[in-house]
C-alpha cells in the first residue's frame, strides 16, 4: 500500500497541480489529504474540485470551517479573516457541500489523521516535543499524520524521550517503531522552503519519503491580486513563511 499525503493546499491551484503530477509518476495506491483546502489562495472552487476528484480520504481544517459558517472570522488574523470573508463569497454550493462532508480526524488501518493535533484536531500546532508527545500519546496508532503548521516534520520516540524534527527535501523515514509526521503544506509552506510540499508512505515496505515541488509562485500570486487578496498573503509564498 502506497499513499501520497497532502496538507494546506489553502486554494493554492498552481501548486496543487504540480504536486498531483509528481504524485501521478510515484505509482500511489491513494491520495490522502489532512484538510485547509481552502483559504488564503485565489483558487478555492478548482482546489474542492481537484482534492474531491483525486483524495480518498480527506479531512476539514479551521479555514475551511471559518468559510463553512462553523468558526468566526475573529478567531483568526486580519489578512485570515479577509481571504476567508472573499472564500465565503465565492465559495460554489458544490465545494460548499464537499466540504461540509469532511470531518478534522479520520482513523485508517495502523493510521491516524488530524488536521492539527490529536489533542485538539481543529486548532493546535504540534511544534514542541510537548506537542508531538501528546498527540502520539493520545493516539495508539503505529503511525501519527498531522498537517497544520505548513511545517515538515518527523518525530518518534528514542525510549522515553521525543526526537526528530524538521523533515527537508529527500528526507527518507524507516517507520519502525512510533512516528508523527507532518508532510508540510502544498499551498503556503512556511518552513523556509517556499516549494510544494507532499509525502510518500510505503506502508507494506514501512517507509516514508517527504518531497518538494518547484510551481509558478508568480501565477499564484497574479491571481491573488486579481481577486483583491492581502498583498502579504502573496507575497510570503515566495519566501515559503
Ligand atoms: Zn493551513
Amino acid at each position: 500500500m502506497r499513499a501520497a499525503v497532502i496538507s494546506d493546499v489553502h486554494a493554492n491551484y498552481h501548486a496543487l497541480e504540480a504536486v498531483l503530477g509528481q504524485i501521478d509518476g510515484a505509482d500511489v495506491d491513494a491520495v490522502w489529504c489532512l484538510g485547509d483546502t481552502v483559504g488564503y489562495g485565489p483558487r478555492p472552487n478548482d482546489c474542492c474540485e481537484v482534492v474531491q476528484e483525486r483524495a480518498e480520504h480527506c479531512l476539514v481544517g479551521n479555514h475551511d470551517l471559518v468559510v463553512l459558517g462553523e468558526l468566526t472570522v475573529s478567531d483568526f488574523n486580519d489578512e485570515a479573516a479577509a481571504a476567508a470573508l472573499w472564500t465565503s463569497q465565492v465559495l460554489t454550493p458544490s465545494s460548499r457541500a464537499f466540504l461540509e462532508r469532511l470531518a478534522p480526524v479520520a482513523a485508517l488501518d495502523g493510521v491516524d489523521l488530524f488536521h492539527a493535533s490529536a489533542r485538539d484536531p481543529i486548532w493546535e500546532y504540534v511544534l514542541t516535543e510537548e506537542a508531538a508527545r501528546a498527540t502520539l500519546e493520545l493516539s495508539d496508532a503505529p503511525l501519527v499524520l498531522v498537517g497544520h503548521s505548513h511545517v515538515a516534520l518527523a518525530l518518534t520516540f528514542d525510549g522515553d524521550e521525543v526526537v526528530g524534527g524538521l523533515a527537508p527535501e529527500g528526507f527518507e523515514v524507516e517507520l519502525d517503531g512510533r512516528w508523527l509526521l507532518n508532510p508540510g503544506s502544498v499551498g503556503q509552506p512556511r518552513d523556509g522552503d517556499p516549494r510544494a510540499a507532499w509525502l510518500l508512505l510505503d506502508l507494506a515496505r514501512r517507509f516514508a519519503a517527504f518531497h518538494r515541488v518547484p510551481y509558478s509562485i508568480e501565477e499564484t500570486q497574479s491571481e491573488m491580486r486579481e481577486r483583491g487578496l492581502p498583498a502579504v498573503l502573496a507575497a510570503r509564498l515566495e519566501r515559503g513563511e
